[in-house]
């Protein structure tokens, strides 16, 4: 008689949020999986006794830590102490506790902000603290830079599997639409929506247009991140991307096309650009036998989909 393989149990930290709940998804499909998720009534990540406790109590065999405290250009630049303590306590109680219950793997999810603003294109892992890094997310960047380290130093001085994960910017279902926070694809999709059922001629695109991005589907992502948990054990960091990059008005002329709007783009120049452009080399995960599924135009029109079936739209103007 073959025995039946023990289920794998992997605990998805940051299960509600747009990575998580991808990886959940995509995680479900696989019936060698136990998922573990855990409310923040049940376990606030930025309480370190209740995560060592969990966590001691749960014993899972691989923890993805997609838990982060995430957001836009202005956000970024207008909460730097949330963005900095928030994420720096729960990367510090994740990785802690799980070396202290005894787990030996995990996956922390990094940024491409982690590299350097002016780190050359595409941008190598071997880029990480080569230089300056763009002053509108460093406070996102310099806590997500001390998980990898924190990762590379378990792995180091414990022999732990702990690996880091870098995508570029993403997009997909459950993102963010609230003006004042959100990342750009979303916040355009709902400018957008808003000026066609309003019946508006113009809809304003902040900065000057010409800041190259990368975006990926996260349902792609979380593909990656399961890919990788498998199939990659080691300190540097390993980028996760579309592999190519469009201006931000490209972007916004790709979701003006997808949504029928038949209006003009105007640019405040008054906001932030950010840094000019980050387009990831991710020619190692290619390497290892991965690649991104969805196209862009292709992406945007499914979230648009899903952003008027789950009635977004109700949302207040910020
Ligand atoms: P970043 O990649 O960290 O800079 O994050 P964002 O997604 O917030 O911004 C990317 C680029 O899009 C920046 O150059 C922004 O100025 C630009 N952008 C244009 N319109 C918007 C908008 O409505 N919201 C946001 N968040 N960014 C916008």
């Amino acid at each position: 008689m073959t025995a039946v393989p023990a289920r794998r149990r992997i605990f998805v930290a940051g299960h509600s949020g747009m990575v998580g709940s991808a990886i959940v998804r995509r995680l479900s499909n696989d019936p060698g999986v136990e998922i573990l998720t855990a409310s923040r009534a049940e376990v606030d990540l930025r309480d370190q006794t209740r995560v060592h406790t969990y966590l001691a109590e749960t014993r899972p065999d691989i923890i993805i830590l997609a838990a982060a405290k995430v957001g836009g250009i202005l956000a970024n630049d207008t909460y730097p102490a949330d963005f900095l303590y928030e994420n720096l306590i729960i990367e510090t109680n994740v990785i802690g506790a799980a070396h202290a219950a005894g787990v030996d793997r995990l996956v922390f999810l990094g940024s491409s902000c982690i590299y350097p603003k002016f780190a050359p294109q595409p941008i190598a892992e071997s880029s990480l603290l080569t230089g300056p890094l763009e002053p509108t997310n460093e406070w996102y960047a310099i806590a997500k830079i001390a998980g990898i380290k924190l990762c590379e130093a378990f792995r180091k001085q414990h022999g732990r599997h702990y690996i880091s994960v870098m995508p570029c910017n993403l997009y997909g279902t459950n993102d963010n639409f609230d003006l004042k926070t959100s990342h750009v694809l979303p916040a355009l999709i709902r400018k957008f929506h808003e000026a066609k059922v309003a019946g508006q001629k113009e809809v304003v695109v902040w900065g000057t247009g010409t800041p190259l991005r990368e975006f990926l589907h996260v349902d792609d992502l979380a593909d990656g991140v399961v890919f990788l948990m498998d199939h990659y054990d080691g300190a540097e960091t390993i980028n996760c991307g579309a592999g190519s990059d469009v201006t931000i008005k490209e972007l916004a002329e790709i979701i003006k096309d997808v949504m029928g709007f038949s209006g003009t783009l105007v640019f405040d120049t008054t906001k932030p650009d950010g840094t000019p452009r980050k387009l990831m080399d991710s020619s190692r995960i290619a390497a290892l036998g991965w690649k991104p599924r969805i196209g862009l135009k292709q992406g945007i029109e499914s979230v648009y989909e899903w952003f008027l079936r789950e009635k977004v739209p109700v949302l207040t103007s910020a």
